[in-house]
Protein backbone atom coordinates (compact mmCIF):
# COMPACT_ATOMS: atom_id res chain seq x y z
CA UNK A 1 0.00 0.00 0.00
CA UNK A 2 1.07 3.44 -0.92
CA UNK A 3 1.64 5.60 1.96
CA UNK A 4 -0.62 8.32 2.80
CA UNK A 5 0.71 11.42 2.34
CA UNK A 6 -1.24 14.52 3.08
CA UNK A 7 -0.53 18.77 3.10
CA UNK A 8 -1.64 21.46 4.42
CA UNK A 9 -0.94 24.62 2.03
CA UNK A 10 -1.40 27.84 3.57
CA UNK A 11 -1.23 31.19 1.46
CA UNK A 12 1.09 33.35 3.81
CA UNK A 13 -1.21 36.56 3.33
CA UNK A 14 -2.30 37.01 7.04
CA UNK A 15 -2.92 35.33 10.09
CA UNK A 16 -4.20 31.72 10.52
CA UNK A 17 -8.04 31.86 10.58
CA UNK A 18 -10.07 29.25 12.07
CA UNK A 19 -11.41 27.52 8.63
CA UNK A 20 -7.96 27.01 7.90
CA UNK A 21 -6.53 26.01 10.98
CA UNK A 22 -9.47 23.14 10.82
CA UNK A 23 -8.01 22.47 7.26
CA UNK A 24 -4.80 22.02 8.47
CA UNK A 25 -5.70 19.58 11.96
CA UNK A 26 -8.01 17.59 9.51
CA UNK A 27 -5.26 16.75 7.02
CA UNK A 28 -2.90 16.05 10.47
CA UNK A 29 -5.14 13.70 12.30
CA UNK A 30 -5.61 12.18 8.73
CA UNK A 31 -1.77 11.36 8.42
CA UNK A 32 -1.38 10.77 12.28
CA UNK A 33 -3.95 7.87 11.80
CA UNK A 34 -3.03 6.33 8.86
CA UNK A 35 1.22 6.89 10.08
CA UNK A 36 1.00 8.73 7.23
CA UNK A 37 2.86 12.03 6.25
CA UNK A 38 1.97 15.25 6.70
CA UNK A 39 3.50 18.39 5.05
CA UNK A 40 3.45 21.82 5.33
CA UNK A 41 3.39 23.88 2.01
CA UNK A 42 3.62 28.15 1.52
CA UNK A 43 2.02 29.01 -1.19
CA UNK A 44 3.70 32.25 -1.96
CA UNK A 45 3.54 32.80 -5.59
CA UNK A 46 1.08 35.74 -4.77
CA UNK A 47 3.90 38.06 -3.78
CA UNK A 48 2.15 41.32 -3.70
CA UNK A 49 -0.04 39.89 -0.61
CA UNK A 50 2.49 37.58 0.87
CA UNK A 51 4.46 38.44 3.72
CA UNK A 52 7.44 36.83 5.54
CA UNK A 53 5.93 38.10 8.71
CA UNK A 54 2.65 35.93 8.01
CA UNK A 55 4.86 32.56 7.24
CA UNK A 56 6.62 33.09 10.77
CA UNK A 57 3.23 33.51 12.48
CA UNK A 58 1.73 30.98 10.43
CA UNK A 59 4.36 28.46 11.63
CA UNK A 60 3.79 29.61 15.59
CA UNK A 61 0.09 29.26 15.26
CA UNK A 62 0.02 25.86 13.63
CA UNK A 63 2.83 25.05 16.76
CA UNK A 64 0.52 26.58 19.37
CA UNK A 65 -2.03 24.50 18.17
CA UNK A 66 -0.13 21.39 18.81
CA UNK A 67 0.44 20.77 15.17
CA UNK A 68 3.78 19.20 13.97
CA UNK A 69 4.08 18.47 10.24
CA UNK A 70 7.45 15.61 8.28
CA UNK A 71 8.20 18.14 5.89
CA UNK A 72 8.16 21.51 5.44
CA UNK A 73 9.76 25.16 4.87
CA UNK A 74 11.32 25.09 8.47
CA UNK A 75 12.58 21.13 8.63
CA UNK A 76 12.96 20.29 4.86
CA UNK A 77 12.26 16.61 3.76
CA UNK A 78 12.88 14.76 0.26
CA UNK A 79 10.14 16.69 -2.01
CA UNK A 80 11.75 20.83 -1.17
CA UNK A 81 12.08 23.35 -1.86
CA UNK A 82 8.86 23.49 0.36
CA UNK A 83 7.32 27.57 -0.85
CA UNK A 84 5.98 27.59 -4.35
CA UNK A 85 8.33 30.99 -4.66
CA UNK A 86 11.49 28.47 -4.65
CA UNK A 87 9.67 26.30 -7.13
CA UNK A 88 9.37 28.43 -10.36
CA UNK A 89 12.11 26.09 -11.91
CA UNK A 90 9.98 23.60 -11.44
CA UNK A 91 6.54 24.81 -13.01
CA UNK A 92 8.28 26.37 -16.20
CA UNK A 93 9.85 22.97 -16.87
CA UNK A 94 6.13 21.33 -17.02
CA UNK A 95 4.65 23.90 -18.52
CA UNK A 96 7.41 23.65 -21.36
CA UNK A 97 6.72 19.62 -21.46
CA UNK A 98 2.80 20.52 -22.20
CA UNK A 99 3.78 23.41 -24.44
CA UNK A 100 5.82 20.49 -26.61
CA UNK A 101 3.09 17.99 -26.31
CA UNK A 102 0.55 20.53 -27.43
CA UNK A 103 -1.80 20.43 -24.82
CA UNK A 104 -1.11 24.03 -24.14
CA UNK A 105 -0.13 27.08 -25.71
CA UNK A 106 0.99 30.80 -25.64
CA UNK A 107 -1.98 33.16 -25.85
CA UNK A 108 -0.76 37.05 -27.02
CA UNK A 109 -4.24 38.81 -26.27
CA UNK A 110 -3.85 41.83 -24.44
CA UNK A 111 -5.88 42.37 -21.38
CA UNK A 112 -8.06 45.42 -23.33
CA UNK A 113 -8.53 42.78 -26.51
CA UNK A 114 -9.89 39.84 -23.35
CA UNK A 115 -11.83 42.58 -22.45
CA UNK A 116 -13.61 43.61 -24.93
CA UNK A 117 -14.01 39.91 -26.58
CA UNK A 118 -15.58 38.94 -23.57
CA UNK A 119 -18.35 41.80 -23.67
CA UNK A 120 -19.16 41.19 -27.16
CA UNK A 121 -19.54 37.69 -26.18
CA UNK A 122 -21.77 38.12 -23.35
CA UNK A 123 -23.93 39.99 -24.85
CA UNK A 124 -24.22 37.81 -28.21
CA UNK A 125 -24.31 34.30 -26.21
CA UNK A 126 -23.84 34.60 -22.37
CA UNK A 127 -20.80 32.61 -22.67
CA UNK A 128 -17.66 34.73 -21.52
CA UNK A 129 -14.77 32.42 -21.27
CA UNK A 130 -11.78 32.34 -23.57
CA UNK A 131 -12.86 32.08 -26.77
CA UNK A 132 -9.47 30.22 -27.78
CA UNK A 133 -8.16 32.63 -30.17
CA UNK A 134 -4.69 31.91 -29.91
CA UNK A 135 -4.90 27.89 -30.18
CA UNK A 136 -3.62 27.84 -33.69
CA UNK A 137 -1.13 30.58 -34.54
CA UNK A 138 0.98 30.33 -37.43
CA UNK A 139 4.46 30.79 -36.70
CA UNK A 140 4.27 34.68 -38.76
CA UNK A 141 1.92 35.68 -36.61
CA UNK A 142 3.46 34.49 -33.48
CA UNK A 143 6.75 36.16 -35.05
CA UNK A 144 4.66 38.99 -35.32
CA UNK A 145 3.50 39.11 -31.96
CA UNK A 146 6.84 38.78 -30.38
CA UNK A 147 7.93 41.87 -32.51
CA UNK A 148 5.55 43.57 -30.70
CA UNK A 149 6.98 43.31 -27.89
CA UNK A 150 3.86 41.40 -26.85
CA UNK A 151 4.64 39.09 -23.52
CA UNK A 152 2.84 35.89 -23.35
CA UNK A 153 0.85 33.86 -21.27
CA UNK A 154 0.32 29.92 -21.20
CA UNK A 155 -2.65 28.41 -21.57
CA UNK A 156 -4.07 24.98 -20.80
CA UNK A 157 -5.99 23.51 -23.94
CA UNK A 158 -9.28 22.65 -22.27
CA UNK A 159 -9.96 19.10 -23.32
CA UNK A 160 -14.03 18.93 -23.84
CA UNK A 161 -14.82 16.02 -21.47
CA UNK A 162 -16.90 15.17 -18.56
CA UNK A 163 -15.14 15.30 -15.09
CA UNK A 164 -16.39 13.01 -12.60
CA UNK A 165 -14.55 12.97 -8.99
CA UNK A 166 -15.60 10.36 -5.92
CA UNK A 167 -15.01 12.97 -3.62
CA UNK A 168 -14.46 11.07 0.07
CA UNK A 169 -16.95 14.03 1.47
CA UNK A 170 -18.53 15.08 -0.84
CA UNK A 171 -19.28 11.92 -2.81
CA UNK A 172 -20.07 11.42 -6.46
CA UNK A 173 -19.47 15.37 -8.64
CA UNK A 174 -20.02 15.77 -12.27
CA UNK A 175 -18.53 18.83 -13.85
CA UNK A 176 -19.09 19.52 -17.31
CA UNK A 177 -15.88 20.37 -19.47
CA UNK A 178 -17.67 22.34 -21.51
CA UNK A 179 -17.99 25.43 -19.38
CA UNK A 180 -14.34 25.12 -18.57
CA UNK A 181 -12.00 27.45 -20.91
CA UNK A 182 -8.41 27.62 -21.62
CA UNK A 183 -7.28 29.00 -18.43
CA UNK A 184 -3.90 30.58 -17.99
CA UNK A 185 -1.08 28.15 -16.24
CA UNK A 186 2.07 30.17 -16.69
CA UNK A 187 1.29 34.25 -16.19
CA UNK A 188 2.97 36.79 -18.23
CA UNK A 189 5.91 37.44 -15.82
CA UNK A 190 6.44 33.71 -16.11
CA UNK A 191 4.98 32.58 -12.57
CA UNK A 192 2.71 30.00 -12.13
CA UNK A 193 -1.04 30.57 -11.51
CA UNK A 194 -2.97 29.19 -8.25
CA UNK A 195 -4.09 26.19 -10.49
CA UNK A 196 -0.83 25.37 -12.34
CA UNK A 197 1.26 25.52 -8.80
CA UNK A 198 -1.06 23.40 -7.04
CA UNK A 199 -0.90 20.55 -9.51
CA UNK A 200 2.46 20.79 -10.12
CA UNK A 201 3.68 20.08 -6.17
CA UNK A 202 0.73 17.70 -5.12
CA UNK A 203 1.90 15.81 -8.12
CA UNK A 204 5.87 15.95 -7.25
CA UNK A 205 5.25 15.77 -3.75
CA UNK A 206 3.33 12.38 -4.41
CA UNK A 207 0.53 13.69 -2.38
CA UNK A 208 -1.93 10.98 -2.40
CA UNK A 209 -5.13 13.15 -0.50
CA UNK A 210 -5.91 16.26 -1.08
CA UNK A 211 -7.92 17.52 1.78
CA UNK A 212 -9.30 21.02 1.62
CA UNK A 213 -11.80 23.58 1.51
CA UNK A 214 -15.26 23.15 -0.23
CA UNK A 215 -14.34 26.68 -1.49
CA UNK A 216 -12.25 25.05 -3.89
CA UNK A 217 -14.52 21.90 -5.46
CA UNK A 218 -15.36 24.20 -8.03
CA UNK A 219 -10.99 24.10 -8.88
CA UNK A 220 -10.98 20.58 -8.98
CA UNK A 221 -11.87 19.79 -12.37
CA UNK A 222 -9.04 22.11 -13.58
CA UNK A 223 -6.70 20.28 -11.45
CA UNK A 224 -7.89 16.68 -12.79
CA UNK A 225 -7.31 18.08 -16.38
CA UNK A 226 -4.06 18.96 -15.75
CA UNK A 227 -3.11 16.05 -13.23
CA UNK A 228 -4.20 13.98 -16.46
CA UNK A 229 -2.46 16.09 -19.06
CA UNK A 230 0.58 15.18 -17.06
CA UNK A 231 -0.16 11.73 -17.11
CA UNK A 232 0.01 11.49 -13.47
CA UNK A 233 -2.21 9.34 -11.37
CA UNK A 234 -4.94 11.19 -9.52
CA UNK A 235 -5.17 11.91 -5.62
CA UNK A 236 -7.95 11.20 -4.01
CA UNK A 237 -10.19 14.43 -3.18
CA UNK A 238 -11.50 15.66 0.15
CA UNK A 239 -13.90 18.94 0.36
CA UNK A 240 -14.15 20.09 3.50
CA UNK A 241 -17.65 21.96 4.77
CA UNK A 242 -16.97 25.36 5.09
CA UNK A 243 -17.20 27.40 8.87
CA UNK A 244 -20.05 29.62 9.51
CA UNK A 245 -21.08 32.61 12.14
CA UNK A 246 -23.66 31.52 14.25
CA UNK A 247 -26.28 33.46 11.68
CA UNK A 248 -24.62 31.06 9.16
CA UNK A 249 -22.85 33.41 6.66
CA UNK A 250 -19.23 32.97 6.52
CA UNK A 251 -17.01 33.31 9.73
CA UNK A 252 -15.71 37.01 9.16
CA UNK A 253 -14.81 39.67 11.81
CA UNK A 254 -18.11 40.49 12.86
CA UNK A 255 -18.94 37.32 14.47
CA UNK A 256 -15.95 38.23 17.02
CA UNK A 257 -12.17 36.71 16.82
CA UNK A 258 -11.28 34.28 14.01
CA UNK A 259 -7.78 34.30 14.04
CA UNK A 260 -5.81 31.43 15.96
CA UNK A 261 -3.78 33.73 17.18
CA UNK A 262 -6.61 36.22 18.86
CA UNK A 263 -7.85 32.74 20.73
CA UNK A 264 -4.06 32.10 21.83
CA UNK A 265 -4.00 36.02 23.01
CA UNK A 266 -7.78 36.12 24.61
CA UNK A 267 -6.63 33.10 26.74
CA UNK A 268 -7.83 29.86 25.57
CA UNK A 269 -6.04 26.57 26.01
CA UNK A 270 -4.51 25.03 22.88
CA UNK A 271 -5.51 21.75 23.68
CA UNK A 272 -9.39 22.82 24.27
CA UNK A 273 -9.17 24.77 20.76
CA UNK A 274 -7.43 21.38 18.97
CA UNK A 275 -10.63 19.67 20.38
CA UNK A 276 -13.11 22.09 19.56
CA UNK A 277 -12.27 22.35 16.21
CA UNK A 278 -12.06 19.10 15.42
CA UNK A 279 -15.75 18.94 15.83
CA UNK A 280 -16.36 20.92 13.65
CA UNK A 281 -17.86 19.34 10.61
CA UNK A 282 -17.02 15.90 12.35
CA UNK A 283 -18.67 13.43 14.97
CA UNK A 284 -17.61 10.52 16.65
CA UNK A 285 -19.75 7.37 15.89
CA UNK A 286 -20.81 7.90 19.97
CA UNK A 287 -21.25 11.51 19.78
CA UNK A 288 -18.57 11.84 22.25
CA UNK A 289 -17.33 15.24 22.31
CA UNK A 290 -14.39 15.75 25.00
CA UNK A 291 -11.16 14.05 23.33
CA UNK A 292 -7.49 13.91 23.84
CA UNK A 293 -5.37 14.03 21.39
CA UNK A 294 -4.89 10.43 20.97
CA UNK A 295 -8.30 9.45 20.99
CA UNK A 296 -9.26 11.75 18.04
CA UNK A 297 -6.04 11.01 16.09
CA UNK A 298 -7.63 6.99 16.58
CA UNK A 299 -11.65 8.12 16.04
CA UNK A 300 -10.59 10.65 13.25
CA UNK A 301 -12.15 9.58 9.45
CA UNK A 302 -12.94 11.42 6.72
CA UNK A 303 -16.29 9.17 5.92
CA UNK A 304 -17.65 10.93 9.35
CA UNK A 305 -17.04 14.52 7.88
CA UNK A 306 -20.36 16.54 7.85
CA UNK A 307 -21.44 17.66 4.14
CA UNK A 308 -22.90 20.70 5.80
CA UNK A 309 -21.68 23.45 6.68
CA UNK A 310 -20.23 23.90 10.65
CA UNK A 311 -21.11 26.69 12.82
CA UNK A 312 -18.45 28.32 15.01
CA UNK A 313 -19.89 28.64 18.27
CA UNK A 314 -17.94 30.64 20.88
CA UNK A 315 -19.88 29.86 23.59
CA UNK A 316 -19.42 26.04 22.89
CA UNK A 317 -15.58 27.04 22.95
CA UNK A 318 -15.86 29.04 25.98
CA UNK A 319 -17.71 26.28 28.01
CA UNK A 320 -15.07 23.80 26.59
CA UNK A 321 -12.28 25.73 27.13
CA UNK A 322 -13.46 25.77 31.10
CA UNK A 323 -13.17 22.32 31.02
CA UNK A 324 -9.88 22.27 30.06
CA UNK A 325 -9.14 24.76 32.60
CA UNK A 326 -10.74 22.41 35.24
CA UNK A 327 -8.58 19.18 34.34
CA UNK A 328 -5.34 20.84 33.39
CA UNK A 329 -2.44 20.71 35.99
CA UNK A 330 -2.40 23.83 38.03
CA UNK A 331 1.87 23.54 36.81
CA UNK A 332 0.77 23.78 33.26
CA UNK A 333 -1.68 26.74 33.86
CA UNK A 334 0.88 28.88 35.51
CA UNK A 335 3.24 28.07 32.82
CA UNK A 336 0.99 29.19 30.22
CA UNK A 337 -0.37 32.08 31.93
CA UNK A 338 3.06 33.27 33.05
CA UNK A 339 3.42 35.70 29.90
CA UNK A 340 -0.16 37.18 30.81
CA UNK A 341 1.41 38.03 34.57
CA UNK A 342 4.16 39.09 33.63
CA UNK A 343 2.63 41.67 30.24
CA UNK A 344 0.30 42.76 33.80
CA UNK A 345 3.18 43.82 35.26
CA UNK A 346 2.31 40.94 38.57
CA UNK A 347 5.03 39.19 38.17
CA UNK A 348 8.64 39.64 37.34
CA UNK A 349 10.71 38.48 34.50
CA UNK A 350 12.86 36.29 36.64
CA UNK A 351 10.44 35.60 39.39
CA UNK A 352 11.37 33.13 42.60
CA UNK A 353 10.63 29.75 42.88
CA UNK A 354 9.01 30.66 46.04
CA UNK A 355 6.86 32.97 44.07
CA UNK A 356 5.90 30.15 41.60
CA UNK A 357 5.11 27.79 44.13
CA UNK A 358 2.68 30.12 45.70
CA UNK A 359 1.23 31.11 42.54
CA UNK A 360 0.56 27.24 41.48
CA UNK A 361 -1.23 26.82 44.80
CA UNK A 362 -3.19 29.75 44.08
CA UNK A 363 -3.97 28.46 40.97
CA UNK A 364 -5.26 24.95 42.06
CA UNK A 365 -7.04 27.38 45.13
CA UNK A 366 -9.09 28.91 42.37
CA UNK A 367 -8.86 26.69 39.48
CA UNK A 368 -12.81 25.70 39.15
CA UNK A 369 -13.79 29.08 38.51
CA UNK A 370 -11.22 29.91 35.58
CA UNK A 371 -12.88 30.12 32.10
CA UNK A 372 -9.93 31.32 29.99
CA UNK A 373 -5.86 31.96 31.30
CA UNK A 374 -7.04 36.07 31.42
CA UNK A 375 -9.17 35.10 34.38
CA UNK A 376 -5.80 33.98 36.24
CA UNK A 377 -4.15 37.40 36.75
CA UNK A 378 -7.63 38.44 37.31
CA UNK A 379 -7.90 35.93 40.41
CA UNK A 380 -4.85 35.91 41.40
CA UNK A 381 -3.46 39.90 40.84
CA UNK A 382 -4.44 40.79 44.18
CA UNK A 383 -1.65 38.27 46.21
CA UNK A 384 0.58 39.59 43.87
CA UNK A 385 0.07 43.16 44.10
CA UNK A 386 -1.11 45.26 46.57
CA UNK A 387 -5.05 46.30 45.78
CA UNK A 388 -6.46 49.10 44.11
CA UNK A 389 -9.99 49.75 45.92
CA UNK A 390 -13.00 50.34 43.64
CA UNK A 391 -14.53 53.45 45.35
CA UNK A 392 -17.91 51.65 45.27
CA UNK A 393 -16.78 49.01 48.04
CA UNK A 394 -15.16 51.38 49.97
CA UNK A 395 -18.47 53.04 50.80
CA UNK A 396 -20.09 49.47 50.83
CA UNK A 397 -17.76 47.56 53.14
CA UNK A 398 -15.37 49.63 54.63
CA UNK A 399 -17.18 52.33 56.56
CA UNK A 400 -15.99 53.71 59.55
CA UNK A 401 -17.86 51.20 61.43
CA UNK A 402 -16.12 48.36 59.74
CA UNK A 403 -13.29 50.12 59.73
CA UNK A 404 -13.49 50.41 63.79
CA UNK A 405 -13.52 46.28 63.39
CA UNK A 406 -10.79 46.18 61.20
CA UNK A 407 -8.73 47.68 63.93
CA UNK A 408 -9.61 45.70 66.78
CA UNK A 409 -9.13 42.57 64.63
CA UNK A 410 -5.70 43.61 63.40
CA UNK A 411 -4.73 43.82 67.53
CA UNK A 412 -6.10 40.21 67.59
CA UNK A 413 -4.21 39.06 64.43
CA UNK A 414 -0.60 40.15 65.31
CA UNK A 415 -0.63 38.14 68.37
CA UNK A 416 -1.34 35.86 66.25
CA UNK A 417 1.78 33.32 66.53
CA UNK A 418 0.75 31.09 62.76
CA UNK A 419 -0.82 31.82 60.01
CA UNK A 420 -2.69 28.81 58.95
CA UNK A 421 -6.16 28.99 57.71
CA UNK A 422 -7.67 26.61 60.21
CA UNK A 423 -5.96 28.85 63.40
CA UNK A 424 -6.83 31.78 61.46
CA UNK A 425 -10.86 30.84 61.18
CA UNK A 426 -10.57 30.20 64.75
CA UNK A 427 -9.06 33.29 65.80
CA UNK A 428 -11.40 35.27 63.95
CA UNK A 429 -14.63 33.42 64.59
CA UNK A 430 -13.77 33.53 68.48
CA UNK A 431 -13.35 37.38 68.14
CA UNK A 432 -16.58 38.02 66.60
CA UNK A 433 -18.31 35.91 69.62
CA UNK A 434 -16.53 37.78 72.06
CA UNK A 435 -17.35 41.28 70.53
CA UNK A 436 -20.70 40.01 69.67
CA UNK A 437 -20.25 40.83 65.76
CA UNK A 438 -22.51 39.14 63.37
CA UNK A 439 -19.90 37.30 60.90
CA UNK A 440 -20.67 39.53 57.71
CA UNK A 441 -19.69 42.28 59.28
CA UNK A 442 -16.46 41.15 60.14
CA UNK A 443 -15.65 38.44 57.41
CA UNK A 444 -17.08 41.41 54.27
CA UNK A 445 -14.56 44.41 55.18
CA UNK A 446 -11.80 41.77 56.07
CA UNK A 447 -11.76 40.35 52.47
CA UNK A 448 -11.97 44.01 50.67
CA UNK A 449 -9.11 45.16 52.77
CA UNK A 450 -6.47 42.77 51.84
CA UNK A 451 -7.67 41.86 48.36
CA UNK A 452 -9.51 44.87 46.82
CA UNK A 453 -11.91 42.12 45.79
CA UNK A 454 -15.13 40.44 47.37
CA UNK A 455 -14.51 37.18 45.05
CA UNK A 456 -11.69 34.97 45.18
CA UNK A 457 -10.51 31.79 47.08
CA UNK A 458 -11.49 31.23 50.80
CA UNK A 459 -10.88 34.16 53.46
CA UNK A 460 -8.72 32.22 55.43
CA UNK A 461 -6.58 30.54 52.75
CA UNK A 462 -6.38 34.06 51.08
CA UNK A 463 -4.88 35.42 54.65
CA UNK A 464 -2.20 32.31 54.60
CA UNK A 465 -1.41 32.70 51.12
CA UNK A 466 -0.12 36.44 51.83
CA UNK A 467 1.03 35.69 55.37
CA UNK A 468 1.26 37.86 58.58
CA UNK A 469 3.18 40.38 57.64
CA UNK A 470 1.42 41.06 54.34
CA UNK A 471 -2.36 40.97 55.80
CA UNK A 472 -1.38 43.56 58.77
CA UNK A 473 0.66 45.92 56.36
CA UNK A 474 -2.60 45.34 54.11
CA UNK A 475 -4.87 45.98 56.90
CA UNK A 476 -2.54 48.92 58.67
CA UNK A 477 -2.82 50.88 54.82
CA UNK A 478 -6.49 50.89 54.72
CA UNK A 479 -7.01 52.01 58.41
CA UNK A 480 -4.38 55.05 57.98
CA UNK A 481 -5.74 56.26 55.09
CA UNK A 482 -7.79 59.33 54.93
CA UNK A 483 -10.44 58.62 52.64
CA UNK A 484 -11.72 56.01 54.90
CA UNK A 485 -13.17 58.28 57.04
CA UNK A 486 -16.22 59.32 55.30
CA UNK A 487 -16.21 56.19 53.06
CA UNK A 488 -17.69 58.96 50.63
CA UNK A 489 -14.78 61.67 49.14
CA UNK A 490 -13.72 59.11 46.56
CA UNK A 491 -11.90 56.10 47.78
CA UNK A 492 -8.69 56.45 46.07
CA UNK A 493 -7.05 53.36 47.24
CA UNK A 494 -3.93 53.23 49.90
CA UNK A 495 -0.68 53.94 48.73
CA UNK A 496 1.29 50.79 47.75
N1 LIG B 1 -3.43 27.91 -0.96
C1 LIG B 1 -4.79 27.46 -0.98
C2 LIG B 1 -5.57 28.17 0.11
O1 LIG B 1 -4.97 28.74 1.00
C3 LIG B 1 -4.89 25.97 -0.74
C4 LIG B 1 -5.02 25.22 -2.00
C5 LIG B 1 -5.24 23.75 -1.81
O2 LIG B 1 -5.34 23.27 -0.67
O3 LIG B 1 -5.29 23.06 -2.81
O4 LIG B 1 -6.77 28.16 0.07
Amino acid sequence: MTMVRVRFAPSPTGYLHVGNARTALFNYLFARKHNGCFLLRIEDTDRERSAVEYEKALLEDLHWLGLDWDEGPDVGGNYGPYRQSERVHLYRQLSEKLLQEGLAYRCYCTKEELQERKEKALAEKGNAGYDGRCRNLTRTQIAAYEKEGRKPVVRFLVPSETIEVNDLIRGHVVFEGETISDFVIVKSDGLPTFHFAVVVDDLLMQITHVIRGEDHLSNTPKHILLFRALKAPLPQFAHMSMTLGPDRTRLSKRHGATSIRAFKEAGYLPEAFFNYLALLGWASTEGQEIFTREELIREFSLKRCSKTAAVFDHQKLLWMNGLYMRKTPPARLLELSLPLLQAQGLLPAQPETKLLARCERLIALEQEKFKTLSDIPERIGFFLKPPVYDPELVEKYLTPAARQILSELATVLENQPEFQPALLENTVRSFCQEKNYRPALVFHPLRVAISGMTKGPGLFEMMALLGKEETLRRLGSVLRNETFRTGKDGGAGPAA
